[in-house]
């Protein structure tokens, strides 16, 4: 048996392949017969009143032996080491002892109490002649059976165990029910991703990693400090119809919610726009002070007021029947007054009053009302309150650039984070280089 049998196994089969399992019960078994045939007769040590030539026949035979001896110890611990990778690398995903299930557990315990009743299998003794320990093949005469014994029985229940990992875990095809990957540099959780298929697994993650990448080189640009928080992030496919992802406020941890991202063209900058804003959460509830966050609150109140109605009157077409085809219509020649359109009948908040066509809005300027938005509005998400206010602003910051921010919006985001020494000196920056919003 050569030891490149093993490295090559190790690589070459998926590791809920049920053969893999077949080949490692197999190799186990043609290594217990080699460690039967290693020859314990005790060789005439010391005896040397023989003729010269069988004094140095003994010699080599003894050296072809210990050779042997050394050849056999060495593929166990190939096995072993092999084995060890296999089913901590391959076998099982990196996960935190806490999120474990009890049949991960049981294999790390069992897989691990295997590989060490290997250990010591291979026997050495002191040498007085040579002052130090040489391997004694022939002490294993007392103890080779019991050693095969027992490991013979660690290794049926390690074998057991990783047979119920795999049954439990359903597995479908080649992948784990649950798996982590580093993607980008970020620690990301995969549940359920068994029940796609390959491709379209595939495909889903080089979107996680595009937006991932896209997110990190943004903000390394233009909000570093974001970059100090390395939160992990759960790639889910449960999710609720308008949800583009969630932060989770007790785990520390960001859903990244893989229908939208997958549906159609995949949009990256709003896949980084996402990540950034639900960063903002993370920033907003365990890294801003009391007063910052009350400063931003107080600046979004105090940035609401009344619209010029008449105005908008004025210039609303007659052919435009819907507020919203308003804003869309006037996107690119009046950026703010579309966005503040879509701020006052945002389904997400504003403050109230609604107008949907040009007869609501003259109905509302007939009976004196007024409607509010923001004078310097973010999204339209943004009018849902000011935590949302701000996490939009840190999404769009990051990823759609400070263009997309009014002047002012820029500046209170750099008010609010100073703490973040080196963020602040490059919003500071930032901000007198970006080109004013027209
Ligand atoms: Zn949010």
């Amino acid at each position: 048996m050569r030891l490149s049998e093993f490295t090559a196994l190790v690589q070459a089969r998926s590791a809920f392949d049920p053969k893999t399992i077949q080949q490692w019960r197999k190799d186990l078994r043609r290594m217990t017969k080699i460690y039967r045939s290693i020859n314990t007769k005790p060789w005439d040590y010391g005896v040397y009143d023989d003729s010269t030539y069988d004094q140095k026949r003994k010699e080599k035979d003894r050296a072809k032996e210990l050779a042997k001896f050394g050849e056999a110890a060495k593929l166990f611990r190939t096995f072993r080491d092999n084995f060890e990778k296999w089913w901590r690398y391959q076998l099982l995903p990196q996960l935190k002892r806490d999120d474990q299930p009890w049949v991960h557990m049981q294999v790390v315990e069992k897989a691990h109490r295997a590989t060490v009743e290997l250990m010591g299998l291979f026997p050495d003794d002191y040498d007085f002649k040579q002052k130090k320990r040489l391997p004694a093949p022939w002490t294993l005469e007392r103890e080779r059976e019991r050693n095969i014994k027992r490991y013979q029985v660690a290794w049926n229940e390690a074998f057991k165990a990783i047979e119920e990992y795999i049954q439990d875990m359903g597995e479908v095809g080649d992948r784990p029910a649950l798996e982590q990957m580093d993607i980008e540099g970020f620690n990301v959780l995969l549940r359920g991703w068994n029940l796609l298929n390959p491709s379209d697994a595939k495909k889903a993650i080089g979107i996680i990693r595009d937006g991932l990448k896209l997110y990190k080189e943004n903000a390394k640009k233009r909000l570093p400090f974001l970059l100090k928080y390395n939160i992990p992030f759960h790639a889910a496919w449960e999710c609720r119809e308008d949800q583009a992802a969630t932060y989770d406020e007790f785990k520390g941890r960001i859903k990244l919610c893989m229908y939208w991202p997958t549906a159609g063209r995949p949009d990256i900058k709003r896949m980084a726009h996402v990540i950034a804003h639900e960063m903002g959460h993370h920033l907003w509830k365990k890294v801003l002070s009391g007063s910052a966050r009350k400063f931003w609150e107080a600046a979004i109140d105090a940035d609401w007021g009344p619209m010029d109605l008449q105005r908008l009157l004025k210039i609303w077409p007659d052919d435009v029947k819907f507020s919203s085809s308003l804003a869309d219509k006037l996107q690119k020649t009046d950026p703010t007054l579309s966005l503040q359109i879509e701020v006052a009948n945002s389904h997400w908040g504003g403050k109230g009053t609604h107008f949907d066509t040009k007869e609501d809005l003259q109905e509302l300027i007939n009976q004196g009302k007024t409607v509010l938005t923001m004078k310097n509005p973010i999204t339209d998400y943004a009018a849902k309150n000011s935590e949302e206010a701000f996490c939009e602003a840190v999404g769009s910051l990051v990823g759609y650039g400070p263009r997309t921010l009014h002047p002012l919006t820029r500046q209170w985001l750099q008010t609010v984070l100073p703490g973040m020494r080196v963020g602040s000196v490059r919003i500071s920056k930032m901000i007198r280089e970006a080109a004013p919003i027209t």
